[in-house]
């Protein structure tokens, strides 16, 4: 059956297609010479057996890339058209702007980039909704990252009406206490800005709980609550929604092997989930493959995925998202 996909959970600098991570990679020198795309590729996806050293120092390579205006409105406009190719209509796309600062470049520039990027996008697909989110990063409390932080939820502000949808705290959950953000969360708060914080992804189940405690409505995976089930129960009865990207999960052992991974768990408890490909390009997916994933190793039915589209679309900060919810409702009657 046919119906559109929510993408709520997926980093911008994670999502580079092929085309353009060689491209830029030429552009900028780094490929040696007589080395093929697909030699230069093959040694750059994330995959299960890399060492965390090997996946940061891709995120750093990536990242990298992105310190331009126009090549972050070319990704994002990119990155947008695959999305709604792979049957999203409604996706939110995040990024940090605090990552792509340089001396031509200030975290608005970036922000207005990301925003053209999906200005275009939305001209070239009106029938698709799409939004943006700014990253607060957990890089520990340094004055830099706190300036920063605090900047991107006054952004995030600044640009509601023009694209972006809310923050999310996004970086190394463990480097430092998530409870340190709450003042940048008041600050969202008080200036009436959605957000979504990483939690229980690589921490335990009571960062979950304090992500629950702000009552943000969303987590970004939120898998670590399976390990105690009064976790479990909190997010059901505070609807709240977990944004779960299953090989996303394994690649960077979050959880020891894929049979482990507690989405089936989760969601037999009551807990609505969204089924994301958090970093794609990085990690060699796409959306249809989380889906054949959960499909096979969990037992999802055709139903279950509906469903979970219809809580994601209810979820999403984004506005006019009428018509998708009412094309999720129409087709989970017609599969009942
Ligand atoms: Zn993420």
């Amino acid at each position: 059956m046919e119906y559109p996909k929510v993408e709520l959970h997926c980093h911008l600098d994670g999502a580079f297609p092929d085309r353009l991570f060689v491209r830029y990679c030429r552009e900028d020198g780094l490929v040696p010479a007589g080395m093929s795309d697909e030699e230069w590729l093959a040694d750059h996806v994330m995959n299960d057996t890399m060492t965390l050293s090997e996946c940061m120092g891709l995120f750093g390579l990536l990242t990298g890339l992105l310190q331009t205006g126009e090549r972050l409105e070319e990704l994002a406009y990119e990155v947008l058209m695959d999305m709604y190719e792979a049957g999203t209509r409604l996706a939110e796309l995040r990024f940090s702007p605090q990552s792509h600062i340089n001396p031509e470049l200030t975290m608005e520039d970036a922000v207005k980039a990301v925003l053209r990027g999906r200005q275009r996008a939305l001209e070239t697909h009106p029938d698709m909704v799409c939004g943006i989110l700014l990253c607060m990063m957990n890089l520990g409390q340094n004055l830099g990252t706190v300036l920063n932080n605090t900047k991107t939820v006054e952004l995030a502000a600044a640009y509601k009406d023009q694209g972006v949808v809310g923050i999310d705290l996004a970086g190394d959950e463990i480097a430092t206490p998530i409870e340190s953000y709450a003042e940048q969360f008041a600050l969202a708060r008080k200036l009436g800005v959605r957000y979504t914080i990483h939690a229980g992804e690589a921490g335990p189940a009571s960062n979950v709980s304090f992500a629950i405690s702000q009552n943000g409505g969303r987590i970004g995976h939120g898998i670590h609550a399976a390990e105690d089930d009064a976790v479990l129960d909190a997010l059901v009865q505070n609807n709240i929604l977990c944004e779960v990207s299953v090989t996303s999960n394994v690649y960077s052992r979050c959880v020891p092997s894929i049979t482990e991974h507690p989405i089936r768990r989760m969601w037999d408890k009551g807990v609505m989930i969204n089924i994301n490909t958090d970093d794609p390009g990085l990690m060699g997916i796409d959306l249809k493959h989380e889906y054949d994933v959960i499909a096979g190793m969990f037992g999802f039915t055709e139903r279950d995925f509906i469903l979970s589209n219809l809580y994601s679309a209810r979820a999403s900060f984004c506005e006019g998202k009428e018509d998708i919810i009412a094309a999720l409702t129409k087709a989970l009657h017609e599969c009942a």
